[in-house]
């Protein structure tokens, strides 16, 4: 098994990261809110533009052919990097928001009734928060939150006591994009599914870091982003258990989703089909096609332990530097740090790191209630890829003892 990387190959794969912010060097610590593309996902763009510009599914033409080939070759693809039964239960949507939106409306309209209830997280996105609630002010639901310890850990036990015979869904994250926790989320789904209720990972943060494979996790929906695992903009999926699929109504109307469309009544189309309304953002699938390779030639343990080895380095780094309050401890984390620098306000932080070339993300990283439950208003972000080197951590641990020097 080969674990190391070539961290300059690999860097010279991804254009961007060469440039200078302000003169000085990027370092590109915002992996959680987006990836860089790597050169082999821009040519996928380009080529795609340049070759065989054509709508999918309704042409006979050769270039429509083409399209539709490649197109269906990424759900395939995707479908088998999840392993999922069934390429049919991967629905190509714009992102997580879009995928967690469309269970909330269509699981909602075929599962939820009054008095319900949906279970979600202190932790979460506000993506897999909003659309509960407006499902729950709709169907007069009741929205039900399991708390978080000081760590970041989710309280397992109180989870399982949420569960009641009125609980139809729970959505969690499988990684806390603000605090960097790893849910146990095959603990979490065995007790939903021991109880019967049905539940959704918001895997925004879960698939960049690692393969996920839904059949082992009995995994019922499964959400992701192209644009946080390398791929393009504009592109990302749900993976959905087809038994549950077919029992719900379409999200949106339009082309693609119908069988026959007359003013009598209008029959919808089979998986995936029937949540695919209007022509796809056909270039950016076969993009994420393409980044998919790009992080399988890479290979997963490779990329877990740079991964891995950035995280910790960082943690001692920053705990040695002292001054800084890391927010969110938990023992499980993925490769980033949620951090305050003592007296000084993140965004006076962040202002100044960006000056020196920095990247990070400063605010409340649309977790809102995670951020009352802490009584911070925000906090600073470093989000750490496998193109990342120690050396871009040192140069963030410099910036922060000139961000003291300049406040304190
Ligand atoms: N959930 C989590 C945990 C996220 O980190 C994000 C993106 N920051 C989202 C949902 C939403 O993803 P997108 O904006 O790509 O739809």
């Amino acid at each position: 098994m080969n674990t190391k990387l070539d961290l300059n190959a690999i860097r010279n794969d991804f254009p961007i990261l060469s440039q200078k912010v302000h003169g000085k060097p990027l370092v590109y610590f915002d992996n959680a809110a987006t990836t860089q593309k790597p050169q082999q996902v821009i040519n996928a763009l380009v080529d795609y533009y340049k070759g065989y510009n054509a709508n999918v599914h309704r042409g006979v033409h050769h270039l429509s052919q083409v399209a539709t080939e490649a197109y269906e070759d990424v759900r395939k693809k995707m479908a088998s990097f999840l392993n999922a039964a069934d390429s049919s239960e991967l629905i190509f949507t714009r992102g997580t928001t879009e995928s967690i939106n469309m269970v909330a409306f269509s699981f909602g309209e075929a599962f939820v009734n009054e008095g319900d209830e949906i279970i979600v997280s202190t932790i979460e996105h506000h993506s897999n928060i909003v659309p509960w609630q407006m499902l729950c002010q709709r169907k007069k639901a009741i929205l039900k939150v399991i708390p978080v310890f000081d760590n970041g850990v989710l309280d397992f036990e109180a989870y399982t006591k949420l569960i009641t015979n009125r609980t139809k869904l729970v959505a969690v994250a499988h990684i806390s994009n603000a605090l960097g926790t790893i849910n146990p989320i095959a603990e979490m789904i065995k007790v939903a599914h021991e109880k019967g209720v049905a539940i959704l990972i918001d895997g925004a943060q879960g698939l960049p870091h690692g393969k996920v494979d839904v059949q082992a996790l009995d995994c019922y929906f499964y959400c992701f982003s192209g644009h946080k695992m390398y791929g393009p903009l504009g592109i990302g999926g749900l993976y959905g258990r087809k038994s549950l699929l077919d029992q719900m109504p379409p999200y949106q109307g339009g082309g693609e989703m119908i069988k026959e469309v007359s003013f009598k009544g209008t029959t919808f189309n089979e998986l995936p089909y029937k949540f695919e309304a209007g022509t796809p953002s056909i270039a950016d699938a076969i993009g994420l096609g393409v980044a998919i390779d790009y992080l399988d030639n890479i290979g997963w343990d490779a990329i877990e332990a740079q991964e891995h080895a950035l995280l910790q380095y960082a943690t001692e780094q920053m705990i040695k530097e002292g001054g800084i309050t890391i927010i969110g401890t938990a023992p499980h984390k993925a490769s980033l740090i949620s951090f305050l620098v003592d007296g000084i306000h993140p965004f006076d932080a962040g202002t100044i790191l960006d000056q020196l070339g920095i990247a990070i993300r400063t605010g409340h990283h649309c977790a809102q209630p995670l951020m009352d439950r802490f009584g911070i208003p925000g906090t600073m972000r470093a989000s750490f890829s496998f193109y990342n080197t120690t050396e871009e951590i040192d140069q963030l641990i410099a910036g922060i003892r000139r961000v003291k020097q300049m406040f304190l």
